[in-house]
């Protein structure tokens, strides 16, 4: 498990391989379910606070409270909530986990950006939930991108869909082997046009299909390694 330090009131971590695979699809529902109890033990988290997002490659965001503890929130890449009893969780292996915190209205966010949703700018689309939802200005937002497939690794043999957008021309490199795609780039970009200042954007150095102790889908589709998932969470500290 890594600590990603946003805030000194705010817990935001990534879980590894070493704490074990967080979907069902991958695991027994009985082995996921253990070794989320484990990751929050580690943090001292109550395991009923967890809300999950189901994640359908999509940019709908939904609000969570206290109601929505233990809950898979369907049809949902992102979530919000100002209630200090859940914690926000997705499940990545290269996409990138976004972490967001309003301080000011006291906050958090966390949103799944594979590059379908990079292209919908579900980042934009959580920033204008929590300004609708908590007023949250995006003056104030710190914001972490986790670690999630990086330009070193994104090679795409075809020209990628995004080549047709424009304003994804400074993120596509045309190299010998195909189209080199950074997306995360692209995303801190857009959370740059959305108002964010650039100093409240971290944004991890791990490359997922290069760090062993990650879960990559193009590591395990190159190398038939077993495929997993790792969780991203977010929360409140008490
Ligand atoms: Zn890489």
């Amino acid at each position: 498990m890594k600590d990603i330090l946003m805030a000194e009131s705010i817990g935001s971590l990534y879980s590894e391989k070493k704490d074990g695979n967080v979907d069902t699809r991958f695991s027994s529902q009985q082995d996921v379910e253990g070794n989320l109890l484990a990751i929050c033990r580690a943090r001292n988290l109550d395991p009923q606070a967890l809300v999950q997002a189901q994640q359908i490659h999509a940019t709908s965001v939904k609000k969570v409270g206290a109601a929505d503890r233990e809950k898979t929130i369907s049809g949902a890449d992102s979530l919000i909530t100002d209630d200090p009893g859940v914690c926000l969780m997705l499940r990545v292996a290269d996409c990138i986990p976004i972490y967001l915190f309003d301080p000011l209205n006291r906050a958090i966010g966390i949103a799944h950006s594979g590059w379908r949703g990079s292209i919908g700018k579900i980042i934009l689309v959580t920033i204008m939930n929590m300004n609708e939802q908590f007023g949250s200005n995006p003056n104030d937002l710190i914001i972490a991108l986790g670690p999630s497939l990086l330009d070193c690794c994104h090679i795409m043999r075809e020209e990628p869909l995004q080549a047709k957008l424009p304003e994804w021309g400074q993120f596509i490199r045309k190299q010998d082997n195909g189209y080199c795609v950074d997306v995360p780039g692209f995303v801190k970009k857009t959370a740059a046009q959305a108002g964010v200042k650039e100093e409240n954007v971290f944004l991890s150095t791990v490359c997922t299909a290069m760090q062993d102790s990650l879960f990559s889908h193009a590591r395990s589709t190159e190398t038939g390694e077993p495929s997993g998932r790792f969780a991203a969470l977010i929360y409140f500290k008490h």
